[in-house]
């Protein structure tokens, strides 16, 4: 299919490979390289060994798990959903994105959403046979980024259906403030629109920074699905467990579209899930402050190098601005990286339309121990130099 050839290629798959090859240290691909808590795998494993998650779980996921998923919307947000009908369990966050778009969209839509942007967004837009709308975010004279609202506003057309929006941001780490929440909730209001909210790394916020799911907010419950991660919120990437939660018209389109996906998946992840969405509020704290910790270690590490590390405000990831070092292309800089330094990372392009945008920009992954980022920044203490 023509429209998806372009999506063929993927950075993440690459520099993956070549980090192996290299035996480079990855920051690239965001994945946690310390499991999740030990009583979530003793769960997985009890739910194999009784039996009770090892076949078909109902297709729109167990009732215990539908009902954690609304106990959580409800503890940490106060919003109120029905479990039976305003949640879908998903083969992750992911598949919950997809079946959204394909359920929602018509051929021709446009879907807008920030630029740079999660890579299965405009491959899930081209699929669904959409038009994917990028606005970039704005860069401040100082290099910082910002969700562009007002560029949002003005991209806004006739054909524009839906919002696909991203809080904490995937690659960015901003964090959308109470302000630009209520902007873009404003104009999904005045034009109609639906508004699936990307919220991945609900959990993964740090000081003087909260997340904000777009459901809080007046006049939004009735236009909102949001996705959640049950990989990124309890560091088990593999298990591929997500939802998608909202009003109960909404839901039943993805339901309808989802069972045809993957139809279920991941019985004892799902039972495992349930313990994990009823930790205690200890868990929550401790896996911020773990990873803030990481964050100020990578940012130090990188700084003291000579780039320009933009404020992290939330997810796994930091960024930095590589032209301080008198870089000019983030891919180049990517691809140079493993050879010359045995470290991996990914550059911005790979998330902005036809690989242009943002080319000084380059993402690094902090969701790593403390000795491996230590490792990391040593390898790269030629960088400098090297150019
Ligand atoms: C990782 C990620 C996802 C996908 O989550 P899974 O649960 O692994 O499918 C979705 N959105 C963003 C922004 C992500 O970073």
């Amino acid at each position: 299919m023509a429209r998806m050839r372009p999506h063929a290629f993927s950075i993440f798959a690459e520099m993956s490979k070549v980090s192996i090859q290299t035996q480079s240290i990855n920051l690239g691909q965001g994945f946690p390289d310390t499991d999740g808590p030990l009583e979530l795998k003793q769960a997985a494993i009890r739910a194999i060994e009784s039996g009770e998650g090892n076949q078909y779980p109902p297709p729109n996921g167990f009732p215990v798990l539908r009902k954690a998923i609304a106990d959580h919307q409800k503890r940490f947000y106060s919003i109120e959903i029905d479990p039976d009908t305003d949640v879908v369990v998903t083969t992750g966050a992911s598949e919950a994105l997809a079946s959204s778009l394909l359920a929602l969209v018509e051929h021709g839509d446009e879907v807008v959403f920030f630029d740079p942007a999660f890579d299965v967004y405009r491959a899930g837009i081209d699929l669904a046979g959409a038009t994917p709308v990028g606005v970039p975010f704005l860069v401040a004279p100082d290099g910082r980024l910002r969700p562009d609202v007002e560029r949002l506003s003005a991209a806004i057309t006739s054909r524009t259906r839906v919002l696909l929006m991203n809080t904490p941001h995937n690659p960015t780490g901003v964090v959308f403030t109470a302000e630009e929440m209520r902007d873009i909730a404003d104009i999904a209001i005045a034009h109609n629109l639906i508004v699936i909210s990307d919220e991945a790394y609900e959990h993964l916020w740090f000081p003087r920074h909260q997340h904000i799911p777009f459901a809080t907010l007046e006049g939004m419950p009735e236009r909102t699905i949001t996705v959640g991660s049950g990989g990124k919120s309890f560091s088990f990437t593999g298990w591929k467990v997500g939802w998608a939660t909202g009003p109960t018209n909404l839901i039943a389109a993805v339901r309808g579209v989802r069972q045809h996906l993957s139809y279920v998946s991941g019985g004892p992840f799902q039972i495992a899930m349930v313990t994990a969405l009823g930790l205690s509020d200890t868990y929550f704290t401790e896996f911020r402050d773990q990873l803030r910790r990481q964050r100020d270690q990578l940012s130090a590490g990188l700084t003291e190098l000579g780039l320009v590390v933009l404020p992290t405000e939330g997810t796994y990831f930091l960024s930095t601005d590589i032209s301080s070092l008198g870089y000019t292309d983030g891919m180049e800089f990517c691809r140079m990286l493993p050879q010359t330094f045995g470290v991996a990372a990914i550059p911005f392009q790979v998330f902005t339309e036809g690989g242009i945008g943002f080319k000084t920009y380059v993402r690094w992954a902090f969701c790593k121990q403390p000795a491996v980022l230590a490792e990391a920044v040593s390898r790269l203490s030629g960088l400098s130099r090297h150019h």
